[in-house]
């Protein structure tokens, strides 16, 4: 198949070209390609590598009232994502052990539209389980430095976190952190927003990050900080990385387009931890990602029902976020960032770091992962155009830009993922 006449976007640059495909992958990139096969005219249309989400509960088995696979990697594919990796909660059973591994497994191959990969889970007692989740597939691991919100899984001390990031590096796996110091939380002095606010201040998660950076220089563990809300924090993940620590960080849309003072107007459906910050981090984060100091933008695409996201009392709301299917289009119609930084933190950076194979780049040898999308069309988040099992998110009214022609996995069309393999360097 050929795929010609569009506007091929990578994290080198833009270029007009013609991308061959054959079989699962991209052959040839390039101007006026001589091969012949099934024409696909893309003329006035942009050309993407397929969106990695990295960070997604889809919460199957288990709690698939609050999300399920196959809603939550279709709506992955209508916002030109062609990959994501599962957090190891709120499925149940978490993804600590083998055989809720192996569950998991079957449940993304009956059901993912898109390709996948697993996050394994570090919680005090699953040392012995490490090993064999990596020989599983597990893309790396993920811990909790403060209560996750689920009895299943419990936080790391700092203590066991040590023990697992010593296991961890022995294993060449990565370990990727919730980072908020649970000894600098506190709990919400009453029900209101700017009460919850308080409650999880950024000092908290410096705190954390610290303890963790500290702990990966010890063990020499790989380590990536997730949803990150800071300017501070970014800034000590990166004088690590000068200093030759193997670690990164990320952050998600909602710390990019809401600030602390919006959470009243927004009510619960804005719920997360870390919470929202004020505006001038906010403005700094979008600069850090323009600068590339701040290498990826994932969704945290953590939902429930709606009725848990209501209320009166922002201590009884669920604390998380739904949002994976508009990711992309948010970051666009921002118009803070060149293409190729978006195709850069929606994709390549997250397959180069997480060593996802032949994922993350338009060019010959990759996957055929393609988004091909009209950047002209400019919309707002509607409630009937998602595709979540619970029509919601906090997004909503917000304006997005891009309209997905077609998201190609492997050169299909999407509806058969597979799962994600690991590249070996
Ligand atoms: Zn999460």
């Amino acid at each position: 198949m050929i795929v010609r006449g569009g506007t091929v976007v990578t994290s080198r640059g833009v270029e007009r070209a013609d991308i061959a495909i054959a079989g699962r992958q991209i052959t040839a990139v390039g101007l006026n390609l001589a091969e012949d096969g099934e024409e696909m005219d893309a003329s006035g249309q942009h050309i993407f590598p397929g969106g990695i989400d990295s960070h997604v509960h889809f919460n199957e088995p288990g709690r698939t009232e609050w999300e399920d696979i196959a809603h939550g990697s279709a709506a992955l594919a209508a916002g030109g994502y062609t990959s994501f990796i599962d957090m190891p909660l709120n499925s149940l059973p978490v993804t600590t052990d083998v055989a809720a591994f192996d569950r998991k497994l079957e449940a993304m191959k009956r059901s993912s539209k898109v390709d996948f990969g697993l996050w394994g889970g570090l919680v005090p007692g699953n040392l012995d389980q490490l090993e064999p989740l990596v020989r599983r597939g597990v893309t790396g691991f993920k811990a909790f430095m403060c209560p996750s919100g689920i009895d299943e899984f419990p936080a790391c001390d700092d203590k066991t976190l040590g023990q697992g990031m010593k296991r961890i590096a022995e294993l060449g796996s990565i370990l990727l952190v919730h980072a908020e110091d649970p000894q600098a939380l506190r709990e919400p002095a009453g029900p209101t927003a700017a009460d919850f606010l308080d409650s999880r201040r950024p000092p908290a998660e410096w705190q954390a990050v610290w303890t963790a950076l500290t702990l990966a220089r010890q063990t020499g563990c790989r380590l990536h900080i997730v949803h990150v809300s800071t300017r501070r924090a970014v800034q000590m993940v990166r004088q690590e990385q000068q200093r030759g620590v193997d670690v990164s960080c990320e952050t998600c849309p909602h710390y990019l387009l809401y600030a602390d003072d919006d959470l009243e107007r927004l009510g619960g459906v804005a719920k997360c931890a870390p919470p929202l910050r004020r505006p001038v981090v906010v403005d700094a984060l979008w600069k850090m990602l323009a600068d590339g100091h701040l290498e990826m933008v994932v969704s945290d695409h953590s939902p429930s029902t709606l009725d848990l996201k209501q209320g009166d009392d922002f201590r009884k709301i669920w604390g998380g976020i739904s949002g994976c299917q508009s990711t992309r289009q948010l970051l666009l119609a921002q118009d803070r960032l060149d293409l190729p930084t978006v195709a850069a933190i929606t994709s390549s950076n997250i397959a180069r770091r997480f060593r996802l194979a032949n994922k993350g780049d338009i060019a010959p040898g990759y996957d055929a992962d393609l988004w091909i999308v009209d950047l002209s069309h400019e919309d707002v988040v509607r409630r009937k155009d998602l595709l979540y099992r619970n029509q919601f998110s906090v997004h909503e009214g917000q304006e997005i830009r891009g309209r997905t022609v077609k998201t190609l996995v492997r050169g299909e069309e999407a509806g058969a993922g597979q799962p994600i393999n690991q590249s070996a360097n």
